[in-house]
């Protein structure tokens, strides 16, 4: 948890409670408090919003959001907001555990040790529960990023499991973090071999995490709020440069690689397909089977990188008819790379747009 930044002008304090207002008009309609700081923040105008994400971030206030987050999340779906099935493929057992109001942690288990690693543990308690009903023994946190939705639960866990080491990118001040990464570090978790990937743009330490496949067994990745099923994250802390770079990390893994994002977002995000690829075929008959899933309130993770790259819009931006459907064009002087960057902010701009809906 940051320490409270005691300078905050009055100006700021009384515009994270016009946040709070924003939150309670809400409450009556589709309920404000269980959505991610992605969408408070994308409902929030600009100047409002940087005070108020500081305010998130920085001081007390933004953990004691994210406890009544939890705590009314507990009370609205004492089972989960979704359904969540475990994969095991030779040895490791992915565990989806659905916590607050739409985002996952993953435990992984290395079945031959009983040992296993957590991906963003939210709500540590539903973290523990998993833990105690698969009777494993805690050796590892793997932390994406600093926001409460992800980091909230490392220091009550690790109190509970005091060998328990705790990973993250020193940059983005990761609660309880013991343990720094650096791009392409490696973490081991009994026979699980995980490399650290950095990915900044939605937070300045993003990192993302890539189980090794091995023999018929394709790798995973643990994207955060990087990538979800036809989405990306908003990019608070960073450039669409910066972002462009981070999305580029992904696009270039093996096609057959699991993608276990933080949150289920796959309807929503596949409808704003729609808007700018309404010819796109694989998203057709993907947004059909993500209608089904969720209609029994079924987890749509995980979906594959390969699978990704022929509807995500975000991982498209070298297509010509993405571009024409963004109104954009190349200009003559403008180098590739700052092309698909604009192109990105673009995509991200009205995406954000489509969220305030
Ligand atoms: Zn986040």
């Amino acid at each position: 948890m940051a320490p409270p930044d005691w300078s905050l002008t009055l100006a700021a304090a009384a515009s994270f409670c016009g946040v709070l207002c924003l939150c309670l008009r809400f409450r009556a309609g589709r309920g404000l408090w269980r959505e991610g700081v992605s969408k408070i923040m994308a409902r929030t105008e600009k100047p409002l919003f940087r005070i108020a994400y500081t305010l998130y971030t920085k001081t007390r206030l933004g953990y004691l959001f994210y406890k009544r987050q939890m705590r009314k999340a507990r009370e609205h779906y004492p089972a989960g907001h979704s359904k969540a099935q475990p994969v095991e493929l030779n040895g490791v057992k992915i565990i989806p555990i659905s916590v607050l109001s739409d985002n996952y942690s993953y435990l992984v288990i290395d079945t031959a040790s009983s040992v296993a690693a957590v991906v963003d543990p939210a709500d540590p308690q539903a973290v523990q529960a998993v833990l105690e009903e698969e009777g494993v023994m805690l050796e590892a946190i793997l932390c994406t990023h600093k926001h409460w939705d992800h980091s909230g639960g490392n220091k009550w866990l690790k109190r509970l499991h005091g060998s328990c080491r705790v990973y993250g990118n020193a940059t983005d001040n990761i609660p309880g973090l013991t343990h720094p990464l650096s791009h392409r570090d490696s973490v081991t978790v009994g026979r699980l071999h995980f490399k650290a990937l950095f990915t900044p743009g939605h937070t300045v330490g993003h990192m993302i995490y890539l189980l090794d496949g091995c023999a018929g067994v394709p790798p995973s990745l643990f994207s955060g709020d990087l990538v979800f099923l036809s989405g990306c994250g908003r990019m608070f802390e960073g450039s669409a440069r910066t972002m462009l770079s981070s999305l580029d990390t992904v696009g270039s893994l093996s096609e057959d690689t699991l993608l276990w994002p933080g949150h289920e977002y796959a309807e929503d995000n596949l409808l704003f397909a729609t808007e700018v690829e309404p010819q796109n075929t694989a998203r057709e008959s993907k947004y059909q089977w993500v209608q089904q899933q969720r209609s029994q309130k079924l987890c749509t993770s995980p979906s594959t990188i390969g699978e990704e790259k022929a509807y995500n819009p975000f991982l498209r931006l070298h297509l010509p008819d993405l571009h024409k459907a963004l109104g954009l064009q190349q200009l003559p002087d403008e180098d590739w790379t700052e092309f698909r960057a604009r192109a990105l902010e673009e995509l991200r701009r009205r995406k954000d747009l489509f969220n305030r809906r």
